[in-house]
C-alpha cells in the first residue's frame, strides 16, 4: 500500500504521523515537500547559539492537540507557558494596556476599554444594548463591519484589528464573524439583542489555565519527533503538479500511482491541484485570499530596557511599520534566562503586502526604529534575522465556513483522497494538527 502526503507543513507531518500509527510498517508513506526544507510556516533557527522560532511561536494551550502529541511522541518536557504578561495595544503614540474581557478585542462592556478610546467611542458601547440589532440567523458579515456598526470605529482599529492581525494577518474588515468567532455567531444566531450581550454569552468563563503553550527549544523539536515516528519518506524540494485519477487510485506527479493521497497544501496549490478531478472544489479553494507578512527577531543586549510587556500590538492608522512586537524574553520565562533579550516584529497585513518586498536592511531598520518609538529603549541588535511568509496566511473572509463546508462535500465522493491545511478549520497550529489527524482517518476508513 502506497500514500502520497503533498506538503510538509504541521498539517502534512501529522497526517503522515497519524497515516503511519493506524497502516502500521508495512504501508509505504511518501511526503512531498515543495522546500528543501519541511515544518512550513514552523521553522525554528539558532540565534546567538539557541533556538528561536521565526513562524509561529505559540498555540492554543486550551486546544488538546499539541499537548497530547508532545505527549505521545515523548517530548512532554518541553511544554512550556508565557509568564501572563499583559501586552499593550500602541495608539495614538502611547501604550495602553490591552482591553481584558474581550472576545479577540470585541468589549462585553465600555470598562474594557477604557482609556484606550475616547468618551464617545464609550458612550456608544453603553447605549449599544439599547439600539435594535440586526442579524440574519446562519449568515454572515465581516467582523469590522459589526464592531463598527455597535462600538464605532475606534473599538475596530485600536482593540479588534491588533487581536485579529496577530492571528490571521488580517484586519477586521477581511475576516468574517461565522469563522473567525464562532462562539459569537451562535450566540447572535440564538438571538441575543445586541453585541454587548452576545459577547457576554460567547466569553469563556474566566479560568486560571493559561491561553498559551510553547515548546522550549522551538517547533523544530515538535518536527524532527513528528518525522521520526511517522517513518515518512520525505521528498524536499519536489512540488507535486498533478494529480490524476488511475483505476484504483491516484497518480500524483512526480510521485507515480499511490493508493491514496493527502494534500496539506495552501489553498491556492490545492486548487490548481484539484483543478482537473474536482473543479467545484477547485473554485471554492481559490476563492480563498492569503495574507503576506514578515518576521525581524532581533537579538539584544540582555539589560535592554524593554517594557515588562509580553508584546506590544499597534492599532490600525499609527504611523509606524512594524504591526506588532512579541517581547520574546518577557513573555516566556523560559527564554528570560537566555544571554540575550529576544524580540519579534512582524510587518505586513492582508491587503498590505509591502514589506514583504523589503530588503532585509530596510526591515531590519524599520523593526529597531519602531520598536525604539514603542518602548523609548536604546535599542542595539546583536543580531537580526528575516523571515518572509508570503501567502503565509489564509483570510477567513465573511461565508468562510459555508465555503468550506461546499468544499467538502465537492471532495467526499473523490475515495482516497483527503484535505488538510490552515484554510479549513482553523489557522493555528492545533487546528492544522487537527485536521492532519482527521485526513489521516479518512483515509484509513477508506483503505479498510
Ligand atoms: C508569521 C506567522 C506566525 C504565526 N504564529 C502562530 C502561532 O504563534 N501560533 C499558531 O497556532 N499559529 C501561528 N501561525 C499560523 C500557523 O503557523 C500556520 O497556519 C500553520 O503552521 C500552517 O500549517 P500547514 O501545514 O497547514 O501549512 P504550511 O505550513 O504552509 O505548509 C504547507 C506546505 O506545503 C508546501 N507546498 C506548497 N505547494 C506544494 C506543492 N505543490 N508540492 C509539495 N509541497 C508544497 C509548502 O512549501 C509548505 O511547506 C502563524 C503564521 C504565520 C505566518
Amino acid at each position: 500500500m502506497r500514500v502520497a502526503v503533498v506538503g510538509g507543513g504541521i498539517s502534512g507531518l501529522v497526517a503522515a504521523y497519524r497515516l503511519r500509527q493506524a497502516l502500521g510498517d508495512a504501508a509505504e508513506l511518501v511526503l512531498v515537500e515543495r522546500r528543501e526544507r519541511v515544518g512550513g510556516i514552523l521553522r525554528t533557527v539558532e540565534i546567538e547559539g539557541d533556538p528561536v522560532d521565526l513562524g509561529a511561536e505559540a498555540f492554543v494551550g486550551r486546544r488538546p492537540e499539541i499537548p497530547e502529541l508532545m505527549g505521545e511522541l515523548g517530548i512532554a518536557e518541553q511544554l512550556v507557558h508565557p509568564a501572563g504578561k499583559r501586552p499593550l495595544v500602541w495608539s495614538e503614540g502611547a501604550g495602553h494596556p490591552l482591553p481584558e474581557r474581550t472576545l479577540m478585542g470585541i468589549p462585553a462592556g465600555a470598562e474594557s476599554v477604557a482609556g484606550l478610546v475616547d468618551a464617545r467611542t464609550l458612550a456608544a458601547i453603553e447605549e449599544e444594548p439599547n439600539r435594535p440589532l440586526t442579524w440574519v440567523r446562519g449568515g454572515d458579515m465581516s467582523v469590522g463591519e459589526l464592531v463598527r456598526d455597535r462600538f464605532g470605529e475606534k473599538v475596530v482599529r485600536r482593540s479588534v484589528d491588533p487581536l485579529l492581525g496577530g492571528v490571521y494577518a488580517g484586519l477586521a474588515d477581511s475576516i468574517g464573524v461565522r469563522a473567525a468567532l464562532p462562539t459569537l455567531a451562535a450566540a447572535l444566531d440564538r438571538g441575543a439583542p445586541s453585541l454587548t450581550r452576545a459577547v457576554s454569552e460567547a466569553l469563556p468563563p474566566p479560568s486560571t489555565t493559561p491561553v498559551f503553550g510553547g515548546i522550549r527549544d522551538g517547533y523544530g523539536v515538535l518536527l524532527d519527533a513528528l518525522r521520526a515516528a511517522a517513518d515518512v519518506k520525505i521528498e524536499i524540494g519536489t512540488a507535486a503538479t498533478r494529480l490524476t485519477r488511475t483505476a484504483k487510485g491516484w497518480h500524483v506527479d512526480p510521485v507515480g500511482d499511490v493508493d491514496a493521497v493527502i494534500l496539506a497544501t495552501p489553498a491556492p496549490v490545492t486548487a490548481e491541484l484539484l483543478r482537473e478531478i474536482a473543479p467545484e472544489a477547485s473554485a471554492l479553494a481559490a476563492g480563498i485570499d492569503l495574507a503576506s507578512s514578515a518576521v525581524v527577531a532581533l537579538a539584544l543586549p540582555a539589560d535592554t530596557a524593554l517594557p515588562d510587556n509580553s508584546g506590544i500590538l499597534v492599532a490600525t492608522g499609527e504611523p509606524l511599520r512594524a504591526k506588532a512586537f512579541t517581547l520574546s524574553s518577557r513573555k516566556w520565562p523560559h527564554l528570560a534566562a537566555r544571554d540575550v533579550a529576544l524580540v519579534r516584529a512582524s510587518f505586513g497585513r492582508f491587503g498590505d503586502p509591502a514589506p514583504l518586498s523589503w530588503s532585509d536592511e530596510d526591515l531590519i531598520s524599520a523593526a529597531v526604529e519602531d520598536l525604539t518609538t514603542v518602548t523609548g529603549a536604546d535599542i542595539r541588535p546583536l543580531r537580526a534575522v528575516v523571515q518572509r511568509w508570503p501567502g503565509g496566511l489564509p483570510q477567513y473572509a465573511p461565508g468562510h465556513t459555508t465555503r468550506i463546508a461546499d468544499l467538502r462535500s465537492a471532495t467526499a465522493d473523490l475515495p482516497g483522497l483527503a484535505l488538510a491545511g490552515a484554510y479549513l478549520d482553523g489557522v493555528g497550529v492545533p487546528a492544522c494538527a487537527a485536521t492532519g489527524t482527521k485526513a489521516a482517518a479518512r483515509i484509513t476508513d477508506h483503505l479498510g
